[in-house]
């Protein structure tokens, strides 16, 4: 069973889509006025997971996402260069997929773009005429919030504030100005305009979102997705215009990935603290490792971009491309062990399980690194057989239809393993410990690191070194600190012979 956090309900729930095995996912797309930034693609990042993760399920996943190539800020871009609004969007649209290709996520089976669906949202607003929910201002036509009574459910803000009749028409703003808003935009100086049924003007941005998604996943469909920032008001505007036309509910499924912050701060254009794909591989050339990076925290905690953080993971991924690169490009002997099958049960159960568990990447990238653990102690001792490999070869290509960062390759240990393999001898191996044999702390060598904290408190330090050299010889490593001792439990050294 898969467990998602609805936004909606503000809880996990048991995922089930509307059609047994296949899902409608829409995720909204970026708004082309400048280069997407990387807390962007945390949110695409996610999102990706999320479809890549339905797949391995089972699933068939019908995938839309829009591109927002007309708003406030793309129109505002456009005037300033003094250039027509589809010269202004293309490259950055062009740069957009370059971008998600180079960061292996895999393309949704469309991308609307909103201006080539102006009439789809003209039919929305109509229907929101019809039944009252819109009314005209001014050759502008605004979403009544006092008639969706629903309103505030998503976001949970507070009506109580509410003004019935006030006005918004910019596209963003914040929860203080809880307003009625722009569904269409009467035609203004300097502005593109499109002459249709309900007058010249453009759409405001959430009808967009409301036309395409209805368009090409129907009225009513299961996953909708995009950053917690677009919960209020886009998200809310999007239920209210939607539902009200429709008189269906919109979607099962409302998730959201918490921001990508970068020295504290959510990273943002308007706060100038943004950085964009290009160049961070400018100063660390490693797409897969900037994937596992932005992959590797639960989408619903903050995440926090650094460089540091990025060696960090280039390093955990050289490990699991060297461990893949040793079961894929090594020799080993003929024959299988029954503890592999065993130990690639119980990976497969743990990633699969984490996964299931609200995408808990976590416990699924835990997995991986203990199976790495234990393979790698069953090959130190030659307890490892080539049909072993292969099973393992398969299971980590399988798991990487979800991860999307692996590359096998032959590290120098490997070399080593395949030119001893080829004189028949044994490789030259470090005994790398099971974590079966590291040893826990007991309730008389808790007790002992007090007493060595009781006689460093009366200054008795041949005493306390006494105790701390016993307690190693336990395999309790003690380590001082100014906030106090900790200790580390350690292999016990194996007495020679
Ligand atoms: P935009 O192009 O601003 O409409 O944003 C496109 C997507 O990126 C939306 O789903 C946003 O919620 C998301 N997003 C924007 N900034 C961040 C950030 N710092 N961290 C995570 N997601 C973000
Ligand atoms: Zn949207």
């Amino acid at each position: 069973m898969i467990n998602f956090f609805n936004t909606l309900t503000g809880k996990k729930e048991a995922f089930v889509p509307i059609n047994a095995g296949e899902v409608k996912l829409y995720t909204c797309g970026p708004t082309v006025y400048d280069f997407a930034h990387v807390g962007n693609f945390r949110a695409y990042i996610f999102e990706d997971l999320l479809k890549r993760f339905l797949q391995f399920m089972g699933y068939k996943v019908v995938h839309i996402m829009n591109i927002t190539d007309i708003d406030d800020k793309t129109i505002r871009g456009a005037n300033a260069q003094g250039v027509d609004l589809n010269t202004y969007t293309q490259k950055y649209i062009d740069a957009f997929f370059k971008d998600i290709d180079t960061l292996n996520i895999l393309r949704a089976d469309t991308y609307p773009r909103a201006t080539e669906h102006i009439p789809e949202m003209v039919a929305i607003v109509k229907q929101l005429i019809q039944k009252g929910y819109a009314y005209k201002k001014d050759g502008s036509y605004y979403f009544s919030i006092a008639k969706f009574p629903a309103y505030g459910r998503l976001s949970k803000i507070n009506l109580e504030e509410l003004q019935p009749g006030q006005r918004v028409d910019a596209d963003e703003y914040e929860k203080e100005t809880v307003h009625d808003f722009a569904l269409w935009k009467a035609k203004k100086e300097g502005e593109p305009f499109w002459e249709t049924e309900i007058g010249p003007g453009r759409p405001g941005w959430h009808i967009e979102c409301s036309a395409m998604s209805s368009k090409y996943l129907g009225e009513t469909f299961d996953i909708h997705c995009g950053g917690v920032d677009n919960i209020f008001p886009h998200h809310e505007n999007e239920i209210a215009q939607s539902e009200a036309a429709s008189g269906k509910k919109f979607v099962d499924y409302w998730l959201h990935c918490h921001h990508l912050i970068r020295d504290g701060e959510k990273m943002s254009k308007s706060r100038g603290n943004t950085i964009t794909i290009p160049e961070i591989l400018k100063v660390k050339n490693n797409p897969a490792a900037l994937r596992l990076l932005l992959l590797s925290t639960h989408y619903r905690k903050t995440l926090n971009f650094s460089f540091q953080a990025l060696d960090q993971a280039e390093t955990a991924l050289e490990r699991i491309n060297e461990f893949a690169g040793k079961v894929k490009y090594v020799p080993y002997p003929e024959g299988e062990t029954s503890q592999v099958a065993r130990i690639l049960a119980e990976a497969d159960q743990w990633f699969r399980a984490g996964l299931s568990d609200d995408l808990n990447i976590s416990k699924a990238m835990t997995a991986l690194f203990n199976l790495i653990k234990k393979v790698d102690v069953a090959i130190a001792r030659a307890d490892f057989k080539s049909q072993d490999a292969q099973k393992v070869d398969l299971f980590i290509r399988s798991i990487n239809t979800v991860l999307g960062v692996i590359t096998p390759i032959k590290s120098e240990t490997a070399v080593v393993d395949t030119l001893r393999h080829k004189l028949n001898l044994i490789p030259p191996r470090v005994i790398v410990a099971d974590e079966t044999e590291m040893p826990k702390i007991t309730a008389q060598q808790k007790d002992k690191i007090e007493r060595r904290q009781e006689a460093r408190a009366e200054k008795d330090f041949a005493k306390a070194d006494q105790i701390r050299d016993e307690l190693a010889a336990e395999g309790i490593l003690l380590e001082d600190t100014k906030d106090g001792v900790r200790w580390k439990a350690v292999p016990i050294p194996k007495k020679p012979g």
